[in-house]
């Protein structure tokens, strides 16, 4: 798939701007990217409705392709999306601060309860009490007390003959005596959803009047991730989600439809089965792996950061008063190129079963090249940047010596010049930037 995205990208060249038309088989791309990620469908109908929206008519900027220019517009969606910066766990509560923790069977609860514990003593300094009240499961109760010890925290105990409520008044009252900071409450999960535990839970918050109830939510878990979330969001007041098992392959599109339906923040994220497995969740690498092509969206971001504007605006403009291109201007060109990281660098970031068709031999050379051609236009004087049809053999043979290569090769580049001198005459006028930005690479 990620193969076909990238053949579209690169079929869709040559267009300066992001049409109805060109735009289709991009999007139907995404979409079947989005869908395979595990994105529910609903909320990919949204994203594509909003992509389309802001792609329509936007210029290509730089030596961007539209295609490319559109995988940058839906990266930028998606961040946005799953919610750019940091959102770290809130605290700001009479202590002791409670944490309910609040998902299905097996999505880490338990776990992540003790992550947190692990992160709140060691990270910040703070005296943590855990509580279970899963007391369905004999063995939940045991769990949590040996991952808590790991932790590093205090763990309160419970039975399965208590009621849950019970057990987390019994826990707060025990919190506040000893002056805890923070009191995480583990709780039960069903296979799937069920009106009991709804309740219970709720009963659960309205005892404890949590600072944070955190969903806990399995990245694995595909289409009915919108359906736990949905329930989870009806029957809580969620104030962050945690992604769990993202070292797992799953592509996360868990992570658009439960931000989507329930609005919390996502605020951690899994990364594996040991409690230093915890980190804050990073939008922008969720984006590319949603995608399933973050290195194209690097690449993007690179050319869209590197490509300088405001040069590119006094160019445009010095070639509409009709001062021509000239050599400086081509040696301009060739540093952005260098600008951008060099080729090699910007093939690097590519799929790689593109730089192997490109060969990394060839991008040495060419980068080799590139700093070649620098080198004899910087042996020229400005007279002969200005004016090249003054350079005859004489200058030839002065300048090949001042940048140490073959007269041939001055004659290559002063041919190569020409040709784009050619092609910037023609494109006077009209859509002079738009056909700018696209010789920019
Ligand atoms: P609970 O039923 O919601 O309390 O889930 P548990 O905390 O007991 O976790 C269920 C299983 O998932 C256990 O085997 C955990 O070790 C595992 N698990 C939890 N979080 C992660 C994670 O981030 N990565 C991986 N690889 N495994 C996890
Ligand atoms: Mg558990």
């Amino acid at each position: 798939l990620t193969d076909k995205l990238t053949r579209l990208v690169k079929q869709m060249r040559g267009q300066a701007r992001i049409t109805e038309a060109n735009v289709q088989d991009m999007l139907r791309e995404v979409r079947m990217a989005l869908l395979e990620a595990d994105v529910a469908l609903p909320v990919v109908r949204d994203f594509i409705a909003r992509v389309k929206e802001k792609a329509q008519g936007q210029e290509v900027l730089g030596s961007l392709k539209p295609g490319q220019a559109l995988v940058g517009i839906v990266n930028r969606e998606l961040v946005a999306t799953m919610g750019a910066g940091v959102a770290d766990i809130n605290l700001a509560a009479q202590p002791p601060a409670v944490i309910l923790m609040a998902g299905l069977q097996g999505a880490g609860k338990t776990t992540t309860t003790a992550k947190l514990a692990k992160h709140l003593v060691e990270k910040r300094k703070k005296k943590v009490l855990t509580v279970s009240g899963d007391v369905y499961r004999p063995a939940a109760i045991e769990q949590l007390k040996t991952v808590t010890q790991q932790a590093g925290a205090e763990w309160f105990p419970s039975t399965p003959e208590q009621k849950p409520l019970d057990i987390a008044r019994a826990a707060l009252d025990y919190a506040k005596k000893h002056y805890m900071d923070v009191l995480l409450v583990d709780t039960a999960g069903r296979l799937a959803i069920d009106e009991v535990l709804m309740q219970e839970i709720r009963d659960l918050h309205a005892a404890l009047n949590p600072v944070e109830t955190l969903f806990v939510v399995d990245a694995m878990q595909g289409q009915d991730a919108i359906n736990t979330a949905r329930a989870f969001k009806e029957a809580l007041p969620l104030t962050g989600i945690v992604l769990t098992k993202l070292d797992g392959d799953a592509r996360g599109g868990a992570a658009l439809s439960v931000r989507q339906i329930t609005g919390a923040p996502i605020k951690f994220a899994g990364v594996s089965e040991r409690l230093d497995g915890l980190e804050v969740f990073d939008a922008e690498r969720h984006a590319g792996r949603i995608l399933g092509m973050g290195d194209i969206v690097a690449l993007v971001e690179q050319v869209t950061a590197g490509v300088d504007q405001e040069a590119a605006q006094k160019f445009a403009a010095k070639l509409k008063r009709g001062d021509g291109f000239d050599l400086t201007d081509f040696l301009a060109q060739i540093q952005q190129m260098k600008q951008l990281g060099g080729l090699s660098s910007l093939m690097d970031k590519l799929p790689s079963q593109l730089s192997a068709k490109a060969g990394a031999m060839d991008m040495d050379r060419a980068e080799k090249d590139m700093r070649r051609k620098e080198g004899i236009i910087q042996s020229m004087t400005p007279l002969e940047r200005r004016k090249p049809e003054l350079i005859k053999a004489t200058r030839k043979k002065r300048i090949a010596h001042g940048a140490g290569v073959q007269v041939q090769e001055v004659n290559r580049l002063l041919k190569e010049f020409e040709q784009m001198q050619g092609l910037m005459k023609q494109m006077k006028g009209g859509g002079l930037m738009k056909m700018m930005k696209k010789m920019g690479g």
